[in-house]
């Protein structure tokens, strides 16, 4: 076994990594290897915008790259990596799903940067012990050991990439999101029916506002500010109404990933929708417990004192949230853990009627997401019945969900 394993005492927790590299052997290491040589000297690089959107941190680094060995990349890697997750772990203990905490990462090589490293969802081997994940060759090369070498380490975006990650998998453990696997089974029989596929990705992208949502919230943790663009949250609502008229699966399951879901990476996506739902939810606790923080419009730094948010919200341009006190971040964490994806809704509401948002300005309610799901199913109902009554067939129904 081609493993690396090292673990480090904090108080009454463990802390252990594990890197993997059976299956990434030294020929697969010298493919990605000179991928990102290449890449470098723009070869393989996309001008198409859609293509570099998609490869926001992979940097040029305008030098030049020097040799790098198949055992120093696996020792580097592993070093680097260690180091830094010892060190975040300190700070973010309440991530630690038993004092005995191994992360594991098996590596591998993903051809065309098509991810970086991502839960093992599939194979579900965590436990409360060991939170197992893939990793990819070619993002440890470009993202940790070739900063490292050329003196250009910054740990901030790998960072909220942990934090995400472990939230997905704190959730997964304490089964905080079983309720959506239940109402996810109970949505696919619903899908059998085929003409209304698109109820699905409405559904998903209600739940990943929750799930999505709090696991970016977390990774922003340590960001000096919190961006808030509405003309984001009216292009998410669109799209959303969008999808509901998409009927066919093979529209809109395509429009939900590239529009709403991981394929949109601009503030007009659900994780960045959820994850202002969760500062909505914060900025709440700070009035409740009489913690200002600020808010930077056109460059300009406020108190949150006293202000109209929903006459800033109105104006349609972009506000930074920033100076949450640490705690109320922590507290904002607790209060969202537990709740499932419609309380989540319903506590964001309360956050907004608190805070005096108007519907215009909110992200999501329970009563506009049930609007657009029942309109849909109407609609699909009465051009299936039409359909059936030309050709002179019973007419089939199709049955609502209930939340
Ligand atoms: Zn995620």
């Amino acid at each position: 076994m081609d493993t690396y394993e090292v673990h480090e005492q904090d108080g009454e927790y463990r802390f252990g990594v594990i890197f993997l590299f059976d299956e990434y052997t030294k020929s697969a290491f010298k493919k990605d290897l000179q991928e990102i040589i290449d890449y470098q000297s723009h070869k393989g690089f996309s001008e198409d915008k859609e293509t570099r959107n998609k490869e926001i941190d992979l940097k040029f680094y305008n030098q030049k790259i020097p040799e790098i060995s198949y055992d120093f990349f696996k020792q580097k890697s592993f070093e680097i990596f260690s180091k830094f997750f010892f060190y975040m772990m300190k700070n973010n203990k309440s991530l630690a799903t038993s004092t005995e905490f191994n992360i594991q990462f098996k590596v591998t090589r993903i051809p065309n940067r098509d991810s970086y490293f991502y839960y093992d969802q599939d194979n579900l081997p965590s436990d409360e012990e060991n939170a197992c994940f893939i990793m990819s060759g070619s993002w440890l090369i470009h993202a940790l050991v070739l900063p490292s070498v050329l003196g250009k380490s910054d740990f901030s975006l790998i960072q909220r990439y942990m934090l995400h990650e472990l939230t997905h998998h704190y959730d997964g453990i304490t089964k905080n999101l079983k309720w959506g696997n239940q109402y996810e089974s109970k949505i696919r029989k619903f899908y059998r029916k085929k003409s209304a596929y698109f109820l699905n990705c409405l559904y998903t992208s209600l739940f990943n506002l929750r799930e999505e949502g709090l696991a970016d919230f977390i990774g922003r943790k340590n960001s000096p500010a919190i961006d808030i663009k509405m003309d984001g949250v009216k292009k998410y609502n669109a799209n959303l109404l969008k999808l509901s008229t998409l009927t066919k699966r093979s529209e809109s399951e395509p429009f939900y990933f590239n529009e709403l879901s991981t394929g949109n990476l601009t503030p007009s996506n659900e994780y960045t929708m959820g994850r202002n739902m969760c500062l909505t939810i914060a900025m709440t606790l700070c009035k409740q417990m009489n913690k200002p923080y600020f808010i930077i419009i056109s460059g300009e730094k406020i108190s949150s004192k006293g202000i109209n948010l929903n006459n800033l919200l109105s104006k349609d341009r972009p506000i930074y949230i920033s100076d949450i006190d640490a705690k109320i971040f922590d507290a904002t964490i607790e209060r969202v853990r537990p709740l499932a994806h419609y309380q989540f809704v319903h506590e964001y509401e309360k956050a907004c009627d608190e805070l005096g948002i108007k519907d215009e300005n909110r992200i999501m309610t329970r009563r506009r997401f049930y609007r657009i799901v029942s309109d849909a199913v109407a609609r699909i109902k009465k051009e299936k019945i039409a359909r059936l009554k030309r050709y002179k067939y019973a007419e089939l129904d199709l049955k609502p969900l209930e939340s």
